[in-house]
């Protein structure tokens, strides 16, 4: 039998913490502007959406609703499920979420869910957003949560792609 242990190899699970260099909310927009761009190769509405965990990227995704054909499969709510795989715990408190479309209600919801500290988004939606426009589920007193909100960052460039996007299928 061998005697060989490599099971004995450290690797330390108490501490999840990402490695990696700390990005601004800026740049953490361009990787989220990026994703969007990749759902569109796909066929998908271009959404993307970055986690950042103590300013360091945690997760990035992007809308598969329809390469999966699965309604609850937007850029928000995948991300939320790869954080809290990174991290180890569905509780998302140190967590920012950086998307380029204000949340859906499915979204904003999944968001106080996971108790994310902040969400920034670029282009305000009209006629689904629920974090300022339609509603806001992320700053409403009577949930048990509330998601510290910053908009509009770069909206112009998620809303060119968006437009580009419905343009092209015309
Ligand atoms: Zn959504």
């Amino acid at each position: 039998m061998s005697t060989d242990a490599p099971s004995d190899r450290s690797e330390d699970p108490a501490d999840p913490a990402p490695t990696g260099p700390e990005v601004g909310d800026d740049e953490a927009m361009g990787l989220a502007l990026a994703e969007a761009a990749t759902a569109a190769g796909h066929g998908d509405v271009p959404v993307g959406a970055v986690a950042l965990h103590r300013g360091r990227v945690i997760a990035s995704r992007h809308n598969e609703r329809e390469l999966r054909g699965d309604p609850a499969a937007h850029a928000e709510l995948l991300v939320l499920s790869d954080a809290a795989a990174a991290l180890g715990t569905w509780r998302l408190a140190e967590v920012t979420v950086v998307v380029t479309l204000e949340p859906c209600p499915m979204c904003a919801g999944g968001l106080v869910a996971a108790r994310v500290r902040r969400l920034v988004f670029g282009a305000a939606d009209p006629k689904a957003g629920a974090c300022g426009s339609l509603y806001n589920l992320c700053a409403d007193p009577r949930l048990n949560h509330e998601v510290e909100i910053a908009a509009g960052l770069r909206a112009d460039e998620a809303s060119l792609l968006l437009k580009e996007f419905f343009g092209g299928r015309r």
